[in-house]
């Protein structure tokens, strides 16, 4: 069996040569997912899946502090309501799915699949409000969403993702633009403190806003190779969607008014970020707040006396913690084959427990994120043990942090932006805020504006491209 763990570990591409190769193996290899009969639709396996609700759990409990209740929409848009905003509708035309028949007779109007649920989620909005006592409409929805799109990566970009979309509608102005901005900054605490993942965040250009929206917030992370990824965003949609679908409310002054209104997500996409983040070549390393396996026992020599006794003892006192905790007790594979497993699924901590241990009473704790061995006392194990979590949790922030400072670069004109574009990263520039040299630099380098942070630099005066006078400072590279 050790044997076949060594093939199994080998078989992971060498990530410095084919980072995308090495990203592929790793999905399939850990058992997060697989490809489906269905062109571009994965599934997501347990192991996987059990990553995705405890982001779900993580979640929804910070959208239900801040207010926001969850519903459910259906899933088929009548084509009548998707065409009624036309940028909206132009958006999202060329990927979107349409349903045509029902058994064997043709629809009388087709549906559309959703690809984000703003038009179905209006129509009900519009019965439903009437006066400004009905206001706001804070509603969430956990589903998914068909793009149909032409090339897929499992997590990255598929053809039915799942996601969470959040849908709210205001009195005013400011109240949905306040709502917007505090979206963005709950996915980012999010981000940092569960996915241990630092973002950048920022307002997107008017050329990579959201179809239909007045501006989009977006939330900015590194991978390890160097490409960013779309981690959230967070739509302030103005009063476009509620002149269309004719939401109003009676004012506390008698007057009919439109709402405002917004809209935010997140994707299963995240988990593609994780892994992209933390993964090393030895496999996955999971942040213990998501990892749907925080802590594997296994017990070495455990046909002798006591051992599998003393490693059900501890197995039951780290689940009575709260931790999330397997006991590897398969007398079919060798400890070695177990300490790859673990290595390989990224569990974030692995307890190796055998007679010598057991006698003076100790174990041995190898946390993942480091591979460092660490001698403990069997004493208060569980504590013990949950401050190692922590430790891991932080530590994966901090080394994520790290890389995308090692990996931010600073560019003040054209030449240095082109060598920064070589070295992989972030790129720190000024832009006249023309859309012209958005467009030339996207066409010439491959690479996007991601996003125009808050926390602005002065870098320089002049834009990076077309040397004429600067407006802000944007953050560019090539992305996911
Ligand atoms: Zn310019």
């Amino acid at each position: 069996m050790a044997k076949r763990n060594e093939e199994f570990v080998t078989h992971l591409a060498d990530r410095s040569e084919d980072f995308s190769q090495w990203y592929t193996d790793l999905v399939l290899k850990t058992d997060l997912a697989d490809y489906s009969p269905v062109r571009g639709c994965m599934v997501i396996k347990p192991y996987g899946y059990g990553i995705w609700e405890n982001i779900q759990h993580e979640l929804d409990a910070r959208f239900k502090a801040t207010g926001h209740k969850n519903a459910y929409f259906p899933m088929f848009i009548p084509e009548s309501l998707l065409n009624k905003e036309a940028e909206h509708v132009e958006g999202f035309a060329p990927e979107v799915l349409w349903v045509t028949k029902g058994g064997n007779e043709e629809l009388a109007e087709r549906l559309v699949v959703r690809p984000t649920s703003e038009t179905i989620i209006c129509s009900m909005y519009s019965k439903w409000v009437q006066s400004y006592r009905d206001l706001p409409l804070l509603y969430n929805q956990w589903c998914n969403v068909v793009r149909w799109e032409k090339t897929t990566r499992p997590f990255l970009r598929s053809a039915e993702f799942l996601w969470q979309e959040g849908h709210t509608i205001h009195a005013t102005r400011e109240e949905a633009e306040e709502e917007t901005q505090r979206m963005l900054k709950v996915y980012a605490e999010f981000c940092e403190n569960v996915l241990a993942m630092p973002v950048v965040s920022g307002v997107k250009t008017k050329n990579e806003k959201f179809a239909g929206a007045e501006d989009t917030y977006s939330i900015e992370a590194l991978m390890q190779d160097g490409k960013a990824l779309q981690a959230g965003t967070s739509h302030f949609l103005g009063q476009h969607f509620s002149k269309v679908f004719d939401i109003k409310f009676l004012d506390k002054d008698s007057q009919l008014k439109y709402c405002w209104q917004t809209s935010w997500g997140v994707s299963t996409r995240l988990i593609g970020g994780l892994i992209m983040v933390h993964a090393d070549e030895r496999g996955l390393v999971l942040p213990p707040k998501v990892a749907p396996e925080q802590v594997h026992i296994i017990p070495i020599a455990m046909h002798k006396g006591g051992v599998l006794e003393k490693a059900t003892e501890l197995y039951d006192a780290l689940k009575a913690a709260g931790i999330r905790v397997v006991l590897n007790d398969d007398d079919s594979q060798s400890p070695g084959y177990k300490f790859n497993d673990c290595e390989m699924k990224g569990i974030p901590v692995r307890l190796e427990l055998g007679p010598r241990d057991i006698e003076s009473s100790k174990c041995v704790l190898v946390r993942r994120d480091t591979m460092e061995k660490i001698d403990v006392s069997l004493d208060n194990i569980a504590q013990t043990v949950l401050t190692l979590l922590d430790d891991i949790q932080s530590n994966m922030l901090k080394k994520a942090l790290k890389h995308r400072e090692e990996h931010t670069f600073v560019a003040k004109d054209r030449k240095e932006f082109d060598e920064a574009l070589e070295k992989k990263g972030f790129v720190k520039a000024m832009w006249c805020g023309c859309p012209e040299c958005e467009a030339k630099i996207k066409e010439e380098t491959g690479a996007t504006i991601r996003n125009i942070p808050f926390e602005q630099e002065n870098v320089s005066d002049k834009c990076v491209y077309c040397g004429k006078e600067a407006k802000h400072m944007v953050y560019i590279a090539r992305a996911y």
